[in-house]
């Protein structure tokens, strides 16, 4: 199985990193992409590709969008010509905390949009509450783009019809084990094609509430897509050896592993 979005740069990693990836491997778990989220992030995680025999992301997050400069966009260049970074991103608007000003993330949203139509290599998306201007922008740019995956998916029935108009596709975190909030995606995720749905942890955020025990700390890693896998499977009515056959194909096609 194929975790399409890890942050194993993330500090809370440092301590454990090829324990966390052999368990990962263990769970079946055998290839990782490591997101990158600033142009520092994405460094690291290409280089923690190379190091692992992983892959990885190049991009700037919204929350970091106030980061960017003249310089960023050729740094991204010179990461994305690295054979183990697969897409451009996490890129894209988060209106939900405007750590950057909407207009700049809408800036950077559109300079990373072109770059991976440029390079073509696929785009990895972060969209939260912004999924208006979200698809405006997107539209735009949507048929020089090789392929695009809106990643962590929880919006709206109607937000998932849009994207999937958009022929995006689309990641699936333990949001959807959340029974406070995530409940909602155990229908809608059945509007996904098999060669559009592909899952991911976004480890260490998001540790998938259907495990017993819950992870120390909360604490989440790649071995627990296996958790986002099963509930899928079971909210779409098929076992979890299909989910993880038809993703693994699906994310592999995708970022071309
Ligand atoms: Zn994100």
């Amino acid at each position: 199985v194929i975790d399409i979005g890890v942050n194993l740069t993330n500090k809370r990693f440092a301590k454990d990193l090829d324990g966390v990836l052999a368990r990962a491997a263990e769970a079946g778990v055998d290839r990782v992409v490591i997101t990158g989220t600033s142009v520092g992030a994405s460094r690291a995680a290409a280089a923690m590709a190379d190091d692992k025999a992983q892959y990885a992301t190049a991009g700037v997050h919204p929350h970091d969008a106030k980061s960017c400069d003249g310089a960023t966009i050729d740094t991204l260049t010179e990461l994305a010509s690295r054979a183990r970074v697969v897409a451009i991103g996490e890129c894209g608007l988060d209106f939900d905390r405007d750590f950057s000003p909407r207009p700049v993330q809408e800036r950077w949203f559109e300079a990373q949009l072109e770059l991976a139509a440029k390079l073509q290599l696929p785009v990895f998306l972060h969209e939260r509450a912004a999924h208006e201007r979200f698809v405006a922008i997107l539209r735009q740019h949507r048929d020089a783009l090789k392929g695009a995956v809106i990643h962590c998916y929880t919006g709206t029935r109607d937000e998932l019809k849009a994207y999937l108009d958009l022929d995006l596709h689309v990641g699936i975190t333990g949001w959807i084990c959340d029974e406070r909030r995530g409940t909602h995606l155990l229908e809608d995720v059945k509007l996904i094609g098999d060669d559009r749905l592909m899952i991911e942890t976004d480890a260490p955020y998001l540790f998938p509430r259907t495990m017993r025990p819950r992870p120390k700390g909360g604490r989440n890693e790649p071995a627990f897509l296996t958790y986002v896998r099963d509930t899928v499977a079971e909210a779409r009515g098929v076992t979890p050896e299909h989910v993880a056959d038809v993703t693994t194909k699906t994310a592999a096609a995708f970022f071309s592993l």
